[in-house]
């Protein structure tokens, strides 16, 4: 019986009522599947400012270093947002989290349910069927090269620079990990650049082309990063596993994002270095935020948190069996027209967030 150590971070709004959803997919994974989740939570973002006065405690970094695996909820607070002069906001729980896991890889799966298709802005014979990942790398690119900084020029006037910096081992580990992930799917990269008019981008082009020499089972395709947003809304279907710079995956991602047309059915992970086994300990949260227009209200919707939960199987467990029966349990509960208030169309019945976890956890395995 394998015992995962699982670091739960609910944060801020709705965040504490979607985490307690996934708390309860995983103990009822664990149970099915005969695993133990020993799960430890604590407070981030405004709730732990409210305790501790800052947005995640060293404490907690030293248990989520210990933790297989971190699975978070959302942070940010009004009264913070509407405070430009607040010395410790919500937000720095996670960049601080991010930074001291070395999180690098930042995955997004855009999958459109056909029950679902006409909830977005596209037409569905565009979207019907799309299903992929967006690998963005998440520590290095324009924003982190140095320098970065406000000049002044010799004439006096204002100025600004940042940098895009790459090496080739940074870019190799993004390549390396989309061939993988590309390979368990089905089997085509698409790598997303800048090369006709970047130099930083031409070595990304070339240290993909010369990783790819190592994955010959799988389709190699570059694209420009212009070329690619337009692809994006105009053939969705044809991707499979896309890998790009920091800036560029942080725009296409939210591009890709729309394409489902609901915030709250969307998961993202970020990885750190894999292990031998292919795992490796990263931190899951559902792409939307702490949404205090809802909060208290038992509404949100919790499936967004449950495909991160399976993600958290997936990635950092290696429990690929148990994390499809979790992703295929959400679909069913979707294909059979169960909705929370976000989903649903005007006039159609919705379900609590508890409802609608319920009716996921009974299927799986089902
Ligand atoms: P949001 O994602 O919280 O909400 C946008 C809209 O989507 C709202 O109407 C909300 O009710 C709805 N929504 C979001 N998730 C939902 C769910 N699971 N079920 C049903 N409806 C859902 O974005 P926002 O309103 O711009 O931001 C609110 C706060 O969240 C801000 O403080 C922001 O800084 C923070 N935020 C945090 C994260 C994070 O923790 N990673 C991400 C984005 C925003």
């Amino acid at each position: 019986m394998a015992t995962f150590k699982i670091l739960a971070l609910p944060g801020d709004g709705i965040g504490p009522e979607v985490t307690a959803e996934g708390i309860r997919a995983l103990q009822a994974i664990g149970e099915r599947f005969e695993h133990v989740f020993d799960i430890r939570e604590e407070p981030v973002g405004g709730a732990a400012i409210d305790r501790y006065g800052v947005a995640i405690t060293d404490e907690t970094i030293a248990a989520a270093q210990a933790s297989d695996a971190v699975l978070w909820g959302a942070v940010g607070l009004p009264k913070f947002d509407n405070d430009p002069n607040a010395k410790v906001r919500p937000e720095q729980g996670l960049l601080r989290i991010r930074k001291e896991l070395g999180l690098w890889a930042n995955l997004r799966p855009v999958k459109v349910d056909p029950a679902l298709a006409d909830a977005s802005t596209l037409k569905r014979e565009v979207i019907e069927g799309v299903d992929f990942v967006v690998i963005r790398e998440l520590t290095g690119g324009l924003y982190f090269g140095q320098p970065a900084e406000r000049r002044t020029t010799a004439s006096g006037r204002r100025a600004a620079v940042n940098t895009m910096a790459y090496d080739e081992d940074e870019i190799a580990r993004m390549a390396h990990l989309g061939f993988r992930l590309a390979r368990a799917r089905r089997g085509k990269l698409t790598s997303v650049d800048k090369a006709n008019v970047l130099v930083v981008s031409q070595l990304w082009r070339e240290v993909v082309t010369e990783v790819s020499k190592e994955y010959p089972d799988v389709q190699l395709e570059h694209l420009i990063v212009d070329a690619a947003s337009m692809h994006l809304i105009r053939r969705p279907r044809d991707f499979d596993v896309v890998i790009t710079e920091n800036m560029f995956g942080d725009i296409l991602t939210d591009e890709a994002s729309m394409l489902t047309g609901s915030l709250g059915m969307l998961p993202s992970a970020s990885l750190s270095d894999m292990t031998e086994a292919g795992t490796s300990r990263g931190l899951f949260e559902p792409i939307h935020g702490s949404a205090p227009d809802i909060a208290g209200k038992g509404v949100a919707n919790p499936l967004a948190m449950f495909l991160c939960t399976a993600m958290l199987l997936r990635h950092s467990c290696g429990l690929e069996e148990e994390a499809r029966a979790l992703e295929a349990a959400v679909a069913s509960a979707v294909n059979e027209g169960l909705r929370t208030p976000d989903i649903a169309k005007p006039g159609e019945r919705a379900l609590s967030t508890r409802e609608m976890a319920d009716a996921v956890l009974g299927r799986i395995g089902k």
